[in-house]
């Protein structure tokens, strides 16, 4: 097929496709349903803009987060196309009636979950003539994914509701359960193809590194920031981790350093990642909240101060280094201490039983209840108020007593805790193995890794000079040395 090609060329001014994305773009204009999974930085958006110069009817693409789904439509409108919109609940309600009015137009529609709950939304969108319903990041959907959306559980009578367009479900990140669930969510049909890639990251060292004390960890991340070429991410488990790590640096001499997590207002937030992706920051210590959809190529370094509660999370992060191919590196440093954080952490997402039942007895007797209310009342955190509310609507049926419901949803707790106390012991599992760390991560994806290759990992062999700069970072010299410095800070980070 010729013609892709030129469409590549001519609309996206890139030469050669990737592996995959030919088979995949053939595969969703033969109007199949399909599934991708590609590596992260793969190119998988192009797998659903380069079909919208042959589709007839705009394309529709559900996306989990507003700064990924503003970055997809700014890199769209650089490229010279026009004809794209995004539905959220950030555009006003006037604006929002304007662009429903005139779906047709587009090319691509990006919208959130959410925005799909509403009925004028979608009733819109199914007189709009879609031609493609494409879900991105679909390992969302999978209650045993690593970052399950509840909205986007409700996607496939969402796709029903729009007349069954042909579907298009990506992701980097999807074990086989998951890629089931995808499946059976998405309600796909029989003839849907999969296309399942390699995820490995060959340009990616990986390194886990043990530290025996939290101020030997420190040590270490002070050497490494040094020692390493950036730009570079340092994932820690809290926000005022985060905080604590980037100031660290900052006081050690470093410049070009900061902070990134949710707790921040929007404006900073976007600050800070306008700045790490246009080099104007070297460092951002960040939690979790940062990362998904920035589209940077040029990160060197990728270090886990923290390691993530799932090796799903942990390919996520990693994956943002070295989009543009070169070598990049992602270190992750271990203390015993460590491994208690995530444990806590996966046991805070849901309320405890007695918050639970006091919250369904609440929600059975009041017509409306909001998250402020819940918080008050009862404590719940915004993330556990999610939860209980997803499952109540979904357990919810007439006469049903809230002693039921209420037991029917703890159990669906203690299941999913259960899962994710599993998650955190393969982790756990695979930072203690002393075989081949690549060979063991790409089988928790059922992915063979055959052909050895040349700095894989701690295990098998590997060279940090490769990752070192002819200049290093610009270090503001002060009279201490930095580690007389650092044990100077070190004393206030532990009073
Ligand atoms: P992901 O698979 O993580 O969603 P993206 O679709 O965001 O990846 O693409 C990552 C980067 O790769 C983008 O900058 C994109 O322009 C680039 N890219 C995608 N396809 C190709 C290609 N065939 N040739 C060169 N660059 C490409
Ligand atoms: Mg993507």
């Amino acid at each position: 097929m010729q013609k892709l090609e030129q469409a590549l060329q001519s609309h996206f001014q890139l030469q050669h496709f990737r592996e995959g994305q030919r088979e995949i773009i053939e595969a969703v204009l033969q109007e199949n349903d399909v599934v991708a999974m590609l590596p992260t930085g793969g190119g998988k958006s192009l797998c659903y803009q380069l079909p919208g110069y042959f589709l007839k009817g705009p394309i529709l693409i559900v996306s989990p987060l507003l700064s990924l789904m503003e970055d997809q439509v700014e890199q769209i409108k650089k490229r010279g196309e026009k004809r794209v919109v995004a539905l959220n609940s950030t555009i006003s309600l006037i604006r929002r009636r304007q662009i429903l009015q005139e779906l047709r137009k587009y090319r691509y529609i990006y919208v959130s979950p959410e925005i799909l709950q509403y009925d004028y939304v979608l009733n819109a969108l199914k007189n709009a003539g879609i031609s493609l319903f494409v879900v991105d990041e679909a390992h969302c959907i999978s209650q045993w994914g690593h970052d399950f959306r509840p909205d986007y559980s409700k996607l496939g009578e969402i796709k029903e509701a729009l007349l069954n367009p042909p579907c298009l479900a990506l992701t980097a990140t999807a074990t086989k359960e998951v890629l089931e669930d995808i499946h059976l969510i998405l309600r796909l049909g029989a003839n849907c193809k999969k296309f399942i890639f390699s995820i490995n990251r060959p340009n990616i060292g990986i390194s886990v590194e043990r530290c025996y004390s939290l101020e030997e960890k420190i040590d270490r991340v002070h050497q490494l920031v040094r020692t390493l070429k950036g730009p570079g991410i340092i994932y820690c488990s809290s926000r005022l981790w985060t905080e604590r790590v980037a100031q660290l640096l900052i006081d050690s001499g470093l410049t070009d350093v900061a902070y990134y997590h949710g707790g921040m207002e929007q404006e900073q937030r976007i600050l800070i990642q306008q700045q790490f992706l246009y080099d104007q920051l070297q460092i951002v210590c960040c939690t979790n909240a940062f990362g998904m959809g920035i589209n940077k190529q040029n990160i060197r370094f990728v270090l886990h101060f923290h390691f993530p509660s799932q090796l799903e999370s942990y390919m996520q992060e990693i994956g943002r280094a070295g989009r543009d191919g070169k070598d990049s590196v992602a270190i992750t440093l271990v203390t015993d201490a460590d491994y208690e954080i995530p444990k806590s952490l996966v046991e805070s997402e849901f309320p405890n039983y007695d918050a639970l039942q006091q919250t369904i007895y609440f929600m059975l007797q009041h017509e409306k209840v909001t998250l402020e209310q819940i918080q008050q009342l009862f404590g719940l955190t915004e993330t556990q108020w999610r939860y209980v509310e997803n499952a109540f609507y979904k357990h919810r049926t007439p006469n049903v007593s809230p002693e039921n419901l209420t037991a029917t949803i703890w159990y669906e707790i203690e299941k999913r805790v259960a899962l994710k106390h599993e998650k955190l012991t393969d982790m756990s599992k695979w930072l203690a193995g002393d075989t081949c760390r690549r060979k063991n991560l790409l089988a928790y994806f059922n992915e063979a890794y055959e052909n050895k290759q040349k700095n894989c990992c701690d295990v098998c062999g590997i060279n940090y000079d490769l990752y070192t700069p002819e200049a290093s970072l610009k270090i503001k010299e002060n009279d201490r040395s930095w580690q007389e410095e650092l044990r100077l800070i070190f004393c206030k980070v532990s009073e």
